[in-house]
Formats: C-alpha cells, sequence, structure tokens
C-alpha cells in the first residue's frame, strides 16, 4: 500500500472493504447497534484487513496509507455503521503520537504491536473537568525513582473497556506557564492501579465502549514517558488533530452518504397520492440539498486530506471539513428520516441510527464551537492587514 494517495493497491483495499462490510457487518448492524453489543468477530477481520495498521508506517508493520486513502475507507465503513469506525480511529492517533514523537525504543515496541492489534487503545486526554480545556486537566504525574506514579480521572474514552493501551495526558508540573509546559504524554498501558470505572451509556455510537478511567497510584516507568521529555504531551496530542478532524469529517461524508442513499431508494418504492413520493416537488427538494449537501461536505474532506498528504499546514481545511462534514450528517439524518415518514423512527431501519450517531461529529476531535474559532483564527492569520 502507499503507492500514492490513490494508487491502484489502495484501490483493491478500498473494494476488499466494501465486499467485507457487505458480506460480514451490514448483516449485523442493527442487532449489534441495538443490543450495544461490542462487535469481536469484526475487529478480528479488522486485523486481517490491516486496519489497525492504516496510517503506520510500513517499516513499522502498518500499510502506510495516505490520508486521502485513509478517508475513503473511514466514509465507506461509517456508511455502513460508524461505531466500527471509531474502534481503529483513536487508537490511529494514539499510534501517530507515538510514531511522530515516540523515543526509537517505544517505536520498536509499540507499532508493530498496534499495527497488528495485538495491542489495541487510544487517546486518554478528557477529564471530568477539562474537554475543550485540555490545559485545565487535573490528571497528576509525580517523579517517583525512575518512574512516576499517577492519580486522576480521564472520561469518555473511547476502548476504554475493550482497549489496553492509551496515550494518557497528564500534568507533571501543574504551576508551570504556559500551562501546557506542565503537560506530558505516557503510553500507559493496563496494570495494577489502572481500572476501569464506568462504562457510559450513550444516545448512539453504540457497540464501541466509552469509558470512564481510574488511576490510582498507577506507578508507570519513566521508559514509558512519550518522547522521554516531559513537558511536551500537549504538543503530542495536538499534532494528531488534524488528521483525527479529517477522519471525523470522512465519518460525517459517511453517515450523510448513507441518509441520502436511504432516501433515494425509499423514496422510489413508497407511494402516497398514487404516485412515488420521489415525484412530488416537496420531496425532490429535500433529495437535492441533501446529495449537494454531500458532494460539498465531500470536497472539503478530500480537499484537507490532500493538502494533509502534500505536508502542509491543514489546521483551516481540516476544521472545515470537520465542521462541515458533520453538521451535513445530522442535516442529512433528520431529512432522511423525515422522508422516511414513520418508518424513519423506527429500529427496523437505519435511517434512526444515523441520527442518533451524527451528533457526536459536532463534539469529537474539538467541537464545532471551536471548530469556527479556529477557522477564523487561520483566516486572520493567513491574511495580515
Ligand atoms: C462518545 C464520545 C467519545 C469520546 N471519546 C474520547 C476519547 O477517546 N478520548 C478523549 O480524550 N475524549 C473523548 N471524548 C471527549 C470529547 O473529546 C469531549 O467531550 C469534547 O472535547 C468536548 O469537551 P467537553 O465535553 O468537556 O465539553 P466542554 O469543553 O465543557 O464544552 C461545553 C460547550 O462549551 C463550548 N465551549 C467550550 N469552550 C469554548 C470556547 N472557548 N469558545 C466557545 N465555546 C466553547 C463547547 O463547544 C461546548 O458547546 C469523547 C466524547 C464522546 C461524547
Amino acid at each position: 500500500m502507499g503507492s500514492g494517495p490513490e494508487g491502484a493497491s489502495d484501490e483493491a483495499l478500498l473494494d476488499t472493504i466494501e465486499k467485507w462490510l457487505e458480506r460480514d457487518v451490514r448483516p449485523h448492524v442493527l442487532k449489534l447497534d441495538h443490543a450495544d453489543e461490542y462487535p469481536f468477530e469484526m475487529v478480528e477481520q479488522m486485523k486481517e484487513l490491516g486496519l489497525f495498521g492504516a496510517t503506520i508506517a510500513p517499516e513499522h508493520g502498518g500499510l502506510g496509507l495516505s490520508a486521502t486513502t485513509y478517508a475513503k475507507i473511514v466514509e465507506k465503513i461509517s456508511e455502513t455503521w460508524m461505531s466500527l469506525s471509531g474502534i481503529f480511529n483513536s487508537h490511529l492517533i494514539m499510534a501517530a503520537c507515538v510514531e511522530r514523537n515516540g523515543t526509537a525504543e517505544q517505536k520498536a515496541y509499540y507499532l508493530p504491536k498496534f499495527a497488528s492489534g495485538e495491542i489495541r487503545g487510544g487517546l486518554a486526554l478528557t477529564e471530568p473537568n477539562a474537554g475543550t480545556d485540555l490545559q485545565a486537566i487535573r490528571t497528576r504525574a509525580v517523579r517517583s525513582g525512575n518512574g512516576y506514579v499517577i492519580n486522576g480521572t480521564k472520561t469518555w474514552i473511547s476502548n476504554g473497556i475493550h482497549g489496553t493501551c492509551f496515550a494518557l495526558l497528564v500534568k507533571t508540573d501543574p504551576d508551570a506557564s504556559p500551562r501546557h509546559k506542565g503537560m506530558s504524554c505516557f503510553v500507559a498501558e493496563k496494570g495494577p492501579g489502572f481500572s476501569v470505572s464506568k462504562k457510559f451509556e450513550k444516545l448512539g455510537y453504540k457497540g464501541i465502549d466509552s469509558a470512564e478511567l481510574v488511576f490510582e497510584d498507577y506507578q508507570i516507568s519513566g521508559e514509558q514517558l512519550l518522547g522521554g521529555h516531559e513537558g511536551r504531551g500537549m504538543q503530542a496530542v495536538l499534532g494528531g488533530l488534524e488528521l483525527g478532524r479529517i477522519n471525523v469529517a470522512a465519518r460525517g461524508c459517511g453517515i450523510a452518504s448513507a441518509a441520502l442513499k436511504d432516501a433515494v431508494h425509499y423514496s422510489q418504492i413508497r407511494q402516497t397520492f398514487s404516485k412515488p413520493i420521489c415525484e412530488h416537488q416537496a420531496i425532490q427538494l429535500k433529495l437535492g440539498e441533501m446529495a449537494t449537501r454531500l458532494q460539498a461536505a465531500r470536497l472539503l474532506t478530500y480537499d484537507a486530506a490532500r493538502a494533509y498528504d502534500r505536508k502542509e499546514r491543514c489546521d483551516m481545511e481540516a476544521g472545515m471539513a470537520k465542521y462541515f462534514a458533520s453538521e451535513a450528517a445530522v442535516e442529512n439524518a433528520m431529512e432522511s428520516m423525515r422522508i422516511h415518514g414513520g418508518y424513519g423512527y423506527s429500529k427496523e431501519y437505519h435511517v434512526e441510527r444515523y441520527l442518533r450517531d451524527a451528533p457526536l461529529m459536532c463534539i469529537g476531535e474539538g467541537t464545532n464551537e471551536i471548530q469556527r474559532i479556529i477557522i477564523a483564527k487561520q483566516l486572520i492569520e493567513r491574511n495580515p492587514a
């Protein structure tokens, strides 16, 4: 793989994934989602497909895919069941933190195990009192001998139950000014003192585990300090955000696309007043808007992904894509539900799930309020008076 942004091998992988989704995923989605059941079998299949190493470099055992191909994969998977993408997305952001910032030993030990899915996990940043304002976190790592002792609570952590390893953001110097200079990141594996205290019940994003993690006198070796330096944690986790936002945008495109596809299909088979509802102008207006919104979301998403692949600064582009595509997912899901009438509200159809899943895209990887602020700040920075 990695033979250019959209090479033949990438197309072959996308084709394999599409077939897998139709054969092994789609038939089970309604049952697993409604039961909020973790898809163990699908996780094994995702390992075989190499998804846990999608963006990890080939020299570390990954597929080394471009952001563009990765976004296409995320969109496809999210069209079928958005939750599945969460199982490898936050895992890959953790892997990117290690790949970009880790010591040679950390990379050599962890990256091949992350790529194969032998060790899986995610990002442990958010705390009960700090989400958007990450610099307000309170989890504290205190030096002890050759290592550290960590105390604190992390909340809303994706893969928190079934994952075993997390990029853990802590304060090593709570009095530092500016605050980020006192923040560090550890590659933290579960063990004594590191426990799961709660599984969250959620509106949507079912199947994947979102948990609260508690650290009580959790002892960790100094070798687990990411990059071997204190004070660089915030930088390390923020470095993964551009790709993270492109990934959330792609998830938004997936939901917006699924909502549109279902609406296009249903509007042709449902009849009212002796004709298919797609022949009523009121429905056509909705379909026209939904399709345009999806196309615009895709263009923004793939524009940001290509800029990322060219190694250009793309925080504004990724922010625009994330903001627009997530709102497009919410709007298309709602319109699709309206087009489905009463059936859209039924658990026998997929549409109600799109409407439960879509709002998360407006919250994760920086809320949409923050995205617009980032876009505005970039605009000013790039266009000085
Ligand atoms: C299902 C799910 C999975 C998640 N997975 C993870 C995970 O794997 N790892 C992880 O670390 N976290 C995870 N999170 C947490 C997520 O990243 C946070 O919820 C998100 O960053 C928002 O933080 P908050 O909930 O504390 O909201 P707050 O920061 O309290 O924000 C509340 C509101 O205030 C607005 N706001 C805040 N500051 C400003 C400002 N300066 N200007 C304007 N508006 C502002 C926000 O936009 C929002 O509308 C997950 C959350 C959910 C729901």
